[in-house]
């Protein structure tokens, strides 16, 4: 039959669900908790009897530092060795999407408060330090790497570039030229946008900056919140480095764009020393709220808003259900039905490692929500 043996570390798609605590507002008005964690079942219930269960669960009292280490770091690890990764946080506004990922993050934030974004920023570019410094030490040429970020915005369908400080935020002419484009291989690029080369995570954070304070300042002019577009942050990874011994022999040509060196061979002792380039790409996605839209009552362009909004998340659904059910392998994947999954393409499922973080709101008054929520992360996996 179609059904393969394939080990639990195979699967691209992990879904972690994370619930907050109550804000302020929630216990001056009484509200219930109305979720409780099974921590070792990874199960959550919800009301009395509505159960789920995700790769993780964290429970309101997880810290930021914890969720980093236990599901994000590995991902991080394996943009070392070429493969790309996202990890996207879905949720009803206000249910912790923005502060899960770090894209609100500014220079004065407590540390424990800080987001996925930037403590992966540091991990990677303390894993950059790390591998030249062994190198040194070993007595081989350091591997190089140059990475790159942007910081776009899918509004209405249309991309949006956060780090163009021409930016005109009072959202006459927020359109932009940018386009997704495909490459032979399948590699997904877009043209248009800014593209920031950072040496440093400082470099890197400053973007992060610039890009959610673009955001929020463009969303309180137009009389809107980010809660209606997705926000993506891109680190792209790419490393110049010695091939290892098991690695079959480079050909120069393998997925390479205009770079220089391909295939260099340069002398180190008396052994032919040949190098590789690998690329990797990180997203970071925080998606639009996904509440329905009849709870807002909107009309006009905030519906219209509000359907092209429900089509990426609806899409990025159905993506990543047909990449988890293995009875569908080798079957259509609905990448194009939206601006959101095409971006995504080359990173959801293949070699890709995706995380989705479904995030939530404990109190009963929120419910309803929570458990649209939890059924849409359950399809998920
Ligand atoms: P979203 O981006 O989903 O709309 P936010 O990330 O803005 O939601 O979170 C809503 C509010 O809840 C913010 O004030 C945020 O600081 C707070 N919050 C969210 N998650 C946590 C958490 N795990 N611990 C403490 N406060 C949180
Ligand atoms: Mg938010």
């Amino acid at each position: 039959g179609d059904q393969d043996d394939t080990t639990e570390d195979d699967t691209s798609v992990r879904v972690a669900l994370r619930i907050r605590p109550q804000l302020a507002r929630e216990r001056i008005d009484m509200c219930q908790v109305c979720t409780a964690v099974m921590e070792h079942e990874k199960q959550v219930i919800l009301g009395k009897d509505k159960s789920f269960t995700f790769d993780h669960v964290y429970d309101i009292p997880s810290t930021q530092e914890f969720i980093y280490q236990d599901c994000v770091l590995k991902l991080i690890d394996g943009c070392f060795d070429g493969y790309n990764a996202t990890v996207v946080a879905y949720g009803q506004t206000g249910s912790g999407k923005t502060y899960t990922m770090g894209t609100g993050f500014d220079v004065s934030m407590p540390e424990e408060e800080i987001g996925i974004i930037p403590r992966a920023v540091e991990h990677l570019f303390r894993g950059i330090e790390e591998r030249r410094q062994t190198a040194i030490q070993k007595n081989e040429p350091p591997p190089d790497f140059k990475v790159n970020a942007q910081f776009m915005e899918l509004y209405n369908e249309e991309i949006l570039d956060l780090l163009d400080a021409t930016r005109d935020v009072e959202h006459k002419n927020r359109k932009s030229n940018a386009k997704i484009h495909e490459d032979a291989e399948g590699g997904i690029y877009v043209v248009g946008i800014t593209t920031r080369m950072v040496h440093t995570p400082k470099e890197a954070m400053q973007c992060l900056e610039v890009g959610a304070l673009s955001r929020s300042t463009a969303s309180t002019n137009m009389n809107a919140t980010s809660s209606r577009s997705h926000a993506v942050f891109t680190l792209h990874i790419k490393q110049h480095r010695l091939v290892k011994e098991e690695s079959p022999v480079f050909d120069g040509e393998e997925g390479e764009h205009g770079g220089q060196g391909e295939g260099t061979v340069a002398r180190s002792d008396e052994a032919l020393t040949e190098f590789e380039i690998l690329t990797a790409k990180f997203h970071f996605v925080d998606l639009a709220g996904s509440e329905r839209l009849k709870r807002t009552g909107a009309t006009g362009d905030r519906a219209k808003e509000g359907i092209s909004i429900n089509c990426g998340l609806l899409a990025l659904g159905n993506v990543i259900s047909a990449l988890g059910d293995k009875t569908k392998k080798g079957s259509h994947v609905p990448y194009r039905d939206s601006k959101l999954t095409r971006l995504l393409q080359d990173s959801l499922g293949g070699n890709s490692r995706t995380l989705m973080i479904a995030c939530v709101s404990p109190s009963d008054r929120d419910f309803m929500e929570t458990l649209n929520t939890l059924k849409y992360a359950n399809r998920a996996r």
